[in-house]
């Protein structure tokens, strides 16, 4: 783990490919070195291509330590890939594929590959996340699509709006979920998968979504603010939720433009990751190894 750096910094520390795979080497092998096939750990080194030999007679492989990494088979030079990384996981924002071109000075397919790479290493590690606990809120909106207010459902074939469920731990992690629907029975599976049975409270306004989609013990800790009334009872309420949306919202609108239901809930992985992270100091808590 290495102490939060600056551009300027990463950029001194990570300017030649070898001091790339120095860093990444001591992050993936820091208890010695071993062959990501079988597991040996007699391995010898064939030095002029950065690459090491397993010695293990049934094998053989030869590997470098970006093999199964999203690094893997690149052709970039490695400091591109760390300023790339550095940059998705540090701007508030995000950061789209045609702004990476501009600062990388790359084609736009291959920023677009590098953001695709990084992003699933994002959803990867949000997949691993445990279930959320404590005080969480639970609230849903409404992204994408053109039409203004609800003079269709969603789900209507008119309507091109998309649901994303929000679950924020207060104190804790975040969690946006692309949902098929906004009905009790769709939001009642997405609450059981993220939220445990540790859960203390459970905060929703008022939609009649939430009676229905919370279970027995899950109602007994639940507490709703009337929105049309206020926006925080003492300390229940929904804000800490719904400032994720908005944040999500400026994503959408400022960085990413126009986001297709399909590519959505990567977006959305991105988004948690950045906020589940905002206080390591990893530098690069999406490499991925
Ligand atoms: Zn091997």
């Amino acid at each position: 783990m290495l102490k939060e750096l600056d551009l300027c910094q990463l950029i001194d520390q990570f300017g030649d490919d070898q001091s790339c795979r120095n860093y990444l080497e001591s992050l993936r092998w820091h208890s010695g070195i071993h062959c990501p096939k079988c597991g040996g750990v007699k391995i010898s080194s064939i030095l002029k291509r950065d690459q090491y030999n397993c010695d293990n007679e049934s094998c053989r492989y030869q590997f470098s330590v970006t093999a199964g990494t999203i690094f893997h088979d690149t052709h970039l030079p490695l400091k591109k890939w760390f300023i790339a990384t550095y940059l998705l996981c540090q701007s508030r924002k995000g950061m789209s594929a045609n702004q990476l071109k501009r600062t990388l000075g790359i084609s736009y397919k291959t920023a677009w590959y590098l953001c695709h790479r990084i992003r699933a290493a994002m959803s990867a590690a949000e997949g691993e996340r445990q279930p959320l606990g404590g005080t969480v809120e639970v609230d849903e909106t409404f992204v994408g699509g053109k039409q203004r207010g609800h003079q269709h459902k969603v789900g209507h074939p008119e309507c091109t709006k998309q649901v994303v469920i929000g679950i924020r731990q207060r104190n804790g992690d975040l969690r946006l979920i692309h949902a098929e629907d906004a009905r009790s029975d769709t939001v009642r599976e997405i609450i059981k998968a993220n939220i445990g049975g540790h859960v203390e409270v459970i905060m929703t306004d008022e939609s009649a979504i939430y009676p229905w989609a919370l279970n027995r013990i899950q109602k007994e800790k639940h507490r709703t603010i009337n929105h049309t009334r206020e926006y925080a009872h003492g300390d229940v309420h929904t804000n800490t939720v719904e400032s994720a949306f908005s944040l999500l919202k400026r994503g959408i609108v400022g960085t990413w433009h126009k986001v297709s239901a399909k590519h959505l809930p990567a977006y959305l992985d991105e988004v948690c990751f950045r906020f589940d992270n905002r206080q390591k100091i990893h530098i690069f808590p999406a490499i991925r190894l």
